[in-house]
């Protein structure tokens, strides 16, 4: 196939593009370098620079012809939401608008969306199946949840066959790929951040209700979710709008990330107690077995440590991330 990925040269999107052409598809990246780096495009690909927000170079770059879209570029910060959600709904829904239009008229019939688990809010029930209420707490995962209820209408009223993937807490790393946001926020590099700098991290919350008070995420290796992108392009038919969660079902404390971290590195990595953090729900774990009873996926790489063992590597490659 022909395909389109959108934010390819993001953490997420360098990874899959690169997925991608291992597979043998002809890929193109679209991504405005606003979060994105340059020199995370993967080999084999095309870079066409520029922005969602833009419809004439958005029409302008679909014209060329695709088979698919992979769409990750999106704003993913969800303090920087709460704070901005203007910019968070424009850049998020009125990206995709521009893009979903420019399909339409390029004749492109397939999509793949980058979701999250954000779109729960503070669920009822763990693991979360995909049938539990969508009910965000945050611009960022409502921003998320409006498209994806634009991709369903579109995908009936235009016959796209479109699949949306809720991420969970995605990590790790994948050959010279690795994660390098600015500012990074995310708990696992700025941990092993603490373990190379030697200086520390905060652990947000310890009164939470679960095991050791801290706030319980389900990791999944970069790697793992990837396939299942290639697996989800080609699994709706046009007309259908398809919806997975994608975690490994297991759930890991922030203490226990910190654990783990100090095992892999052999570092001491202070961890600092500090408050809450805004907005944080206690435990998110996915019921991921849609994906796999429908696609045949299942994680290669499930450990913690595989994960954080693989985001070290990385950091140590790349001390200062892409720059
Ligand atoms: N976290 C933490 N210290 C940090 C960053 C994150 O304790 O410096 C916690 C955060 O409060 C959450 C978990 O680690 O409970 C995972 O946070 P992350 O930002 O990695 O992902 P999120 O689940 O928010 O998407």
């Amino acid at each position: 196939m022909k395909v389109l990925v959108t934010g390819g040269a993001g953490y997420i999107g360098s990874v899959v593009a690169s997925q991608l052409v291992e597979a043998g598809h002809e890929t193109v990246v679209l991504d405005d370098l606003s979060k994105g780096h340059e020199d995370a495009v993967p080999e084999g690909t095309r870079l066409v620079c520029g922005s969602l927000l833009d419809g004439d170079f958005v029409r302008g770059t679909l014209s060329e012809g695709f088979d698919g879209v992979l769409h990750f570029a999106a704003l993913s910060l969800v303090g920087e939401s709460v704070e901005q959600p203007e910019r968070y709904y424009r850049n998020n829904v009125c990206g995709t608008l521009n893009l979903l239009e420019a399909m339409r008229e390029a004749g492109t019939g397939r999509l793949v969306f980058s979701s999250t688990a954000a779109v729960y809010g503070e669920p009822q029930e763990v693991p979360i199946e995909e049938t539990a209420p969508a009910l965000p707490t945050n611009p960022y995962g409502s921003s998320k949840l409006a498209v994806d209820r634009l991709i369903g209408a579109v995908a009936e009223a235009r016959e796209l066959a479109a699949t949306t993937l809720r991420y969970f807490n995605v990590a790790g790393a994948s050959g010279r790929f690795g994660e390098d946001h600015h500012p990074e926020t995310h708990l696992i590099p700025l941990v092993l951040k603490a373990a190379a700098q030697s200086s520390s991290v905060k652990i947000f919350g310890t009164d939470y209700e679960t095991r050791d008070g801290t706030a319980v995420r389900d990791y999944i290796h970069v790697e793992d979710l990837g396939r299942a992108h290639l697996l989800a392009l080609e699994a709706a038919a046009p007309g259908e709008h398809r919806v997975y969660n994608l975690g490994n079902g297991a759930g890991f404390s922030v203490k226990e990330v910190v654990e783990a971290a100090r095992r892999v590195t052999g570092r001491e990595i202070d961890a600092v107690e500090a408050p809450r953090r805004a907005g944080d729900p206690p435990v998110l774990v996915a019921s991921s077995e849609r994906i796999r009873a429908d696609l045949g996926w299942k994680p290669e790489k499930p450990g913690l440590e595989a994960m954080i063992s693989d985001a070290w590597a990385w950091m140590r490659d790349h001390p200062d991330g892409y720059e």
